[in-house]
């Protein structure tokens, strides 16, 4: 008996299992090579996801820093719009996450197993 990963979900099952307990996905049928495949097509789409996530946050930077910029005097004057400086905060935050995400994904033990 192994421990593996189901395809679905990502869960850790018992490679015995005909079945998921976490996601309840029928793993009786499936080739090795379907699971691979699908294995690699959550990978991607994580890796899409994570890379939407680091656009955003730069838009939410971009969007508090314009709000600073344009809030009273013209200019980065002290203090700050507490909004603008929130979307700052948010934005910085959710980029180095998904920054970190994304580098996380991308270990080789992260990775999904390809044959080929
Ligand atoms: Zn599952």
């Amino acid at each position: 008996m192994a421990i593996v990963t189901c395809p679905y979900c990502g869960g850790r099952i018992s490679s015995l299992m005909k079945s998921c307990p976490h996601c309840k996905e029928e793993l009786d049928d499936l080739s090795p090579e379907d699971r691979e495949r699908l294995q690699s097509e959550r990978w991607k789409e994580k890796l899409f996801r994570a890379s939407q996530l680091s656009f955003l946050a730069l838009a939410l930077l971009l969007f508090g820093a314009i709000w600073w910029w344009f809030d009273g005097p013209t200019g980065w004057d002290l203090p700050p719009p507490l909004g603008g400086v929130l979307l700052v905060f948010f934005g910085a935050v959710l980029y180095v996450s998904a920054r970190a995400w994304t580098f996380w994904l991308k270990l080789g033990r992260n990775r999904p197993t390809t044959r080929r």
